[in-house]
Formats: C-alpha cells, sequence, structure tokens
C-alpha cells in the first residue's frame, strides 16, 4: 500500500471543516437573546474602530433539488414567493439599523443560496436599493458578487447586477459529467456555462469564479480530468474544489438518491483533487487554502501571497471580515465575538421579521479562550502555520496540543518549532486533522452522535 494511501486511511476520520470556532455543534447559547447579540455588535464596532460591515443575503429557493446538495434551501416554482421573501429581508436590515448604535457602512455584500438567480433582477435591485439607499454604488468601495446558476442566468440578472456595482460572480458548475450529473440530478451541459461566462466577461465583470465539487457519486478520475479541461477552456479567475460533504444522517434524502457504494473511496477521492491540482498549477493556478485556486491577478492570490487571507462562514475571501451580517433565513452572523443563526423555515423567519425581530433563533458568545483558539486555527487554515504567544491564557494547553499533534509530527505532517506549529507540504490535505488538535470542544466534550463529514 503506498505511503498516501496509508496516511488517508488513518486520518481520514469525522471532523468539523472549521468555517467557524467554536463550531455550531459546540455552541453553548441555543437562546441567545437579541439584546446579548446587539451588545456583541456594538463590542466589535468598539474593539476594532470601524463601522464596516459583509452583508450576507441568503436567497433560499431553488426550482429543483440536487441531491448533493447541503445548503438550506426551499424547493419550488412558484415565483410569488419572491416578493414577501424580499420584503422580509428589507425588514430585517431595517430591524438591525434601528437597534445598533451605529451606521453600518457595508464594504462587502454577497448574495448566496439557493438560488440567488431564482428572483426576478427586478426583485434584487429593490433589494439593493433598500440596503444601500441608492440606486447604484460605486464597485472601487464597495464588493459585490453574487452565486450563479448557469441555467437560469440570464443577461438581464448579469446586466442588471452589474449597473448596480457588481464585478464579482462564481458559477456552480460541480462536474460536466453527464453521468455525474445524472447522479446528483443537476443537468447543465457545458454551453450553459460559457454562454454565461462569456456573457459575464463582455458585461465587464472583473472577477469569474467556478465552483467544482470532488467526490461525487459516479465520479472517476476522467471525469474530472474532462470537468478541469472544460474550465481551462474558459480560465475563470478563480476555481473552488470543494469536497463532497456526505451527511445524509444531516441533510435527510437529499443525500440518499445515490447508494453510498456509489462514491469514491477514501484515496481515490484524494486522487481526483490531487490530479485537479496537478493539472490547474500547470495551466498557471495558485492552490489558496484548501480547496481554492486562482490565477495570481485574482485578488484571492494576492491575499495569500500577502498572508491577508482570511476564512468563514462563506469560506476563504481575501481580508478579515470583522463583523459580518446575515440576513435572510439561515444566515450565520459573526461580530467576532459572537456567532448568530437566524430561523432555518422561510415562514418562521419570515413570522419573526414580520414582529420588527432580530429572527435569530441560537447562537454563542465568545469566551476569551475561544477568540484565541480561533485565531489560531484560522492561521492554520489560512497560513498552514501558527504561534502559541507567551503567556498566553492557552500556553497552559500548549503540551496537550502537542500531545495529540504526536502522530501527525511522526508521520512528518506537522513541524514544531520552538512554540510554532506548521503543517508541511506532506501534511497539507490533512490540514482539519491539525486543527483538531486546538479544538478544546472536542476534547472537553462527548458528542452524541457523529455530526462532522470525514476530514479528507
Ligand atoms: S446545489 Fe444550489 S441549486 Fe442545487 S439544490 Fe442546492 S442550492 Fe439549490
Amino acid at each position: 500500500m503506498s505511503d498516501k494511501k496509508i496516511l488517508i486511511q488513518k486520518y481520514n476520520v469525522p471532523g468539523p471543516r472549521y468555517t467557524s470556532y467554536p463550531t455550531v455543534p459546540f455552541w453553548k447559547n441555543n437562546e441567545l437573546t437579541q439584546n446579548e447579540w446587539v451588545e456583541s455588535i456594538n463590542k466589535n464596532k468598539t474593539y476594532f474602530n470601524s463601522n464596516e460591515i459583509s452583508l450576507y443575503i441568503h436567497l433560499p429557493f431553488c426550482e429543483s433539488l440536487c441531491t448533493f446538495c447541503g445548503c438550506h434551501k426551499r424547493i419550488t416554482k412558484n415565483h410569488a414567493v419572491e416578493k414577501p421573501y424580499i420584503d422580509a429581508v428589507i425588514n430585517e436590515w431595517k430591524t438591525y439599523l434601528s437597534v445598533l448604535d451605529f451606521t453600518p457602512n457595508i464594504k462587502e455584500l454577497h448574495f448566496g443560496g439557493g438560488t440567488p438567480t431564482f428572483f426576478d433582477p427586478r426583485e434584487l435591485k429593490r433589494l439593493l436599493v433598500a440596503l444601500f439607499n441608492s440606486e447604484n454604488i460605486d464597485p472601487q468601495l464597495h464588493e459585490l458578487s453574487f452565486e450563479a446558476h448557469p441555467n437560469n442566468t440570464t443577461e438581464e440578472h448579469l446586466q442588471t447586477l452589474y449597473d448596480f456595482g457588481f464585478r464579482r460572480l462564481s458559477l456552480g458548475i460541480q462536474d460536466y459529467s453527464p453521468t455525474v450529473q445524472q447522479a446528483i440530478h443537476r443537468i447543465q451541459p457545458f454551453k450553459n456555462v460559457q454562454k454565461v461566462h462569456d456573457l459575464a466577461k463582455k458585461i465587464g465583470y472583473t472577477s469569474i469564479s467556478h465552483d467544482l465539487v470532488f467526490g461525487l457519486p459516479k465520479q472517476h478520475l476522467d471525469d474530472i480530468e474532462a470537468t478541469i479541461e472544460k474550465t481551462l477552456q474558459l480560465m475563470p479567475d478563480r476555481i473552488s474544489l470543494y469536497s463532497y460533504a456526505h451527511v445524509p444522517w444531516i441533510k435527510g434524502n437529499g443525500q440518499r438518491g445515490y447508494d453510498e457504494n456509489d462514491l469514491p473511496k477514501d484515496d481515490e477521492k484524494r486522487i481526483l483533487y490531487e490530479q485537479s491540482k496537478e493539472l490547474l498549477e500547470k495551466a498557471g493556478y495558485l492552490e489558496v487554502g484548501m480547496d481554492h485556486f486562482a490565477l495570481s491577478h485574482d485578488d484571492l492570490a494576492k491575499a495569500m501571497n500577502s498572508k491577508t487571507l482570511h476564512r468563514n462562514f462563506m469560506g476563504y475571501t481575501t481580508q478579515l471580515t470583522p463583523m459580518m451580517i446575515g440576513l435572510g433565513m439561515s444566515s450565520i452572523s459573526d461580530s467576532w465575538f459572537g456567532f448568530a443563526q437566524n430561523e432555518k423555515s422561510v415562514e418562521d423567519y419570515i413570522q419573526r421579521v414580520s414582529e420588527n425581530k432580530l429572527p435569530v433563533f441560537r447562537g454563542h458568545l465568545l469566551t476569551d479562550e475561544d477568540v484565541i483558539i480561533r485565531r489560531h486555527i484560522l492561521d492554520l487554515m489560512c497560513h498552514f502555520e501558527t504561534k502559541i504567544e507567551d503567556n498566553s491564557i492557552i500556553t497552559p494547553l500548549f503540551p496537550a496540543i502537542i500531545d495529540r499533534l504526536k502522530e501527525m509530527i511522526f508521520d512528518k505532517l506537522v513541524n514544531i518549532e520552538g512554540n510554532r506549529v506548521r503543517i508541511t507540504e506532506k501534511g497539507i490535505p490533512f490540514v482539519r486533522n491539525c486543527c483538531m488538535a486546538f479544538d478544546q470542544d472536542l476534547h472537553r466534550n462527548e458528542l452524541k452522535e457523529n455530526l462532522f463529514s470525514k476530514t479528507i
């Protein structure tokens, strides 16, 4: 058995993806009050001395179910849902404006989903005008992006959002193989992607990302190679190559549409990533973090080189976003000192917002220790190294962390130099395992059930 295969068998265990720390199953404050949450936002404003925020807007509707999907979505073909939902998001924003003790400056905005392009462009524009209180914005001062479904993104979507100030979009692709597309119930030929990609370029979008997934049912090496080859015909500025997270016990019937035997096995799955990476690097892309690639002119590649790369609930971003407010059903907000999640059903969300309340249903206020561990996990995920400061409140925890890393050190996946922990080139696929050694919640609590996908 090859060295790599042995390592994958040894370390491919269930573990968090670390889009937050503490991770959601360990949030302590299931009934975070509105006052506690607002206080946490105001604390952020004082601590960072800034009124700049990132807005994430969750637009949850999709016309048909892709069976691999792990997002919070509502499947419907009824477009009458658009207006009341946009009204609710506008109301939620107005409630924020009424309870905060400062006026937020929206530096970044991202439309995610669901399918943002399910919505009529005029509804999206109505929402934007309400958020910015303006007919358009200066793209030099605000960074706006959206997720586009290649099957339903129209020229009107692209032009309306561009005219408002959007310059960035990501196209959900997954894999071009008809067999894989059938297995995941998402039929989307290359010509659809090419049409939207070319149109977006022509209109003037400056950063186009293609989102691919490896480890999908019925996906083999030749499928992913053909997908990369087609992707390279269009040379997007960024490529996300996400690992398919198989968690049918959480996601229910959606992920039961195929047999577990249809999934590539652990080491086969890793080979799909490694081969894709080789092809992308040969074509000039730089690997950014665990699962992103970017051409050298793109801000994500620049952020990696200048060590300003950051990670939040949306994945890797170009800079630290100390205050992120999520609007819409199921959205998660992050004040650096706290997390808050909105109601997870459309009905509950709309109901709470109609009462002029922030629709938060659970959250977590970070302890001083959480904030420090969070910083270390972020450094590992973004820069593959971290340093324990002398006399930090977590210094006494360091021997136990090193002890948990001893197998990884033995396998040359991690190096310790003084109080610096560094992930080696060989260790990069196992970065989540290294973070798990720092994760105090994992070691202090026992989860009654498995909630995480596997780390590789
Ligand atoms: S993958 Fe996207 S389009 Fe498909 S069900 Fe999930 S959110 Fe909807």
